[in-house]
């Protein structure tokens, strides 16, 4: 019945389970154990565990297991396993799948501890990685080998916002028999249909829109069952990277209001976007809802037109300006979540992506004047008078 329900209504039901008392509000089961009746029921949960059964919390819980059911039913998915961060969901879903010889090919655009997994862990146990332009499907095709075992990919990179075709993507992956890993915190989950459009296993940090207030960490991966239970729930439950059941219920009352502060955010974002399009202080304003964003036509494709909920904003004066600029703001925050009700302005170059080579920053786009910005729940005048007077102060 849940399969059949528009999303809003999957957002606030789905995979709702009762205790004996038939609350309203999902409960927190903050425990890490459960008692058997027997010694002879015990013996049967450790040969098999039943859906509604459980036997550590690191294995699940009641609360994790709502969260799981809930996002699965948003995302299409088979089946979906809750981790401590989106990291843990990152790394677990390369790791359980990877071995020493396999090859992984993935775009090079991305978030800075995604990339640290692949260059810097990954190949420590002998994986090789090659890196390409996400944007360029003939240098995926290139990149392909018969011992391909898997691909992954920000669908939205972090921070330049370049859109990555996930269908093209797939089709090639598949070709080869690799697996499809996509990190879609910048498409959402309310925006994305990854899974339709060919990714085999999707990932979020839950941390950004999930939670959407910025108090806890998590993380989902998402994929078939056999994918979801056979190779990576193993892993995850004996390296420990499961999901906290009080994390799980804040994620959960995320997923309540997911749809309706999302499609706020990029309402807000498109206006800002459209508003500060062409001004004087900036040398480019890049929002994939705009029409001149290099992969618009994409966005309409595989967004259904929308351009999330981050801009990105390059001043003019380097540095300096976008200093000027994060200084003078009066209602954003300076800090560098993002998918939060309160807007969000980061400096790239110098905080999430200080780590990259210089080289490499010029070739990602992470110029010194570029600032990203989360858009939040505020008003869109307030917000959008409050970067403009912060971009004359920039101006000098
Ligand atoms: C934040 C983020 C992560 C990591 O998530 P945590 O919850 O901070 O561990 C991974 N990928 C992308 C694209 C992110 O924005």
């Amino acid at each position: 019945m849940s399969e059949s329900w528009n999303n809003r209504t999957k957002l606030v039901h789905g995979g709702t389970r009762r205790s004996q008392y038939n609350e309203v509000s999902e409960a927190i089961f903050l425990t890490q154990g459960f008692v058997y009746d027997s010694a002879e029921q015990a013996e049967a949960r450790f040969i098999e565990t039943g859906p509604d059964e459980f036997i550590y919390a690191r294995y699940g819980n009641p609360t994790v297991a709502m969260f799981e059911e809930r996002i699965a039913l948003l995302e299409g998915a088979e089946d979906a396993f809750a981790t401590a961060s989106g990291m843990a969901a990152v790394s677990g879903a390369l790791t359980s799948l990877l071995k020493a010889g396999d090859h992984v090919v993935s775009a090079k655009a991305l978030f800075g501890s995604c990339l640290y997994i692949l260059e810097n862990i990954l190949t420590r146990y002998g994986v090789e990685v090659t890196f390409v332009d996400g944007t360029d499907l003939d240098q995926w095709r290139a990149a392909m080998r018969p011992d391909t075992k898997a691909v992954f990919f920000e669908s939205m990179s972090n921070p330049t916002l370049e859109v990555i075709d996930i269908t093209a993507v797939s089709a090639i992956a598949h070709e080869v028999g690799a697996t499809v890993v996509v990190d879609n915190v910048f498409s959402t989950p309310v925006f994305s249909k990854a899974i339709e459009q060919g990714a085999d296993v999707v990932v979020y940090s839950a941390t950004k829109h999930i939670d959407g207030q910025g108090r806890v960490l998590g993380g989902v991966v998402l994929g078939t069952m056999d994918y979801i239970r056979g190779t990576l729930e193993p892993y995850m439950k004996h390296t420990g990277g499961s999901l906290s059941p009080f994390n799980a219920w804040t994620l959960l009352k995320g997923l309540e209001t997911i749809d309706l502060r999302v499609k706020a955010q990029a309402d807000t974002a498109l206006q800002i976007a459209t508003a500060l399009q062409g001004h004087a202080a900036l040398e480019r304003t890049i929002y994939p809802g705009l029409a001149d964003h290099a992969q618009n036509a994409l966005v309409q494709s595989q967004l259904d037109g929308r351009g999330g909920t981050v801009l990105s904003l390059d001043l003019k004066g380097g540095k300096e300006a976008a200093f000027r600029f994060l200084n003078a703001l009066t209602i954003p925050v300076i800090s560098n979540n993002l998918g939060d009700a309160k807007s969000i302005a980061t400096h790239p170059a110098t905080t999430t992506h200080q780590r990259l080579a210089d080289e490499l920053k010029v070739e990602l786009g992470i110029t010194p004047g570029l600032v990203r910005f989360s858009v939040g729940l505020e008003d869109v005048d307030d917000l959008i008078a409050d970067l403009s007077q912060a971009l004359a102060v920039a101006q000098g």
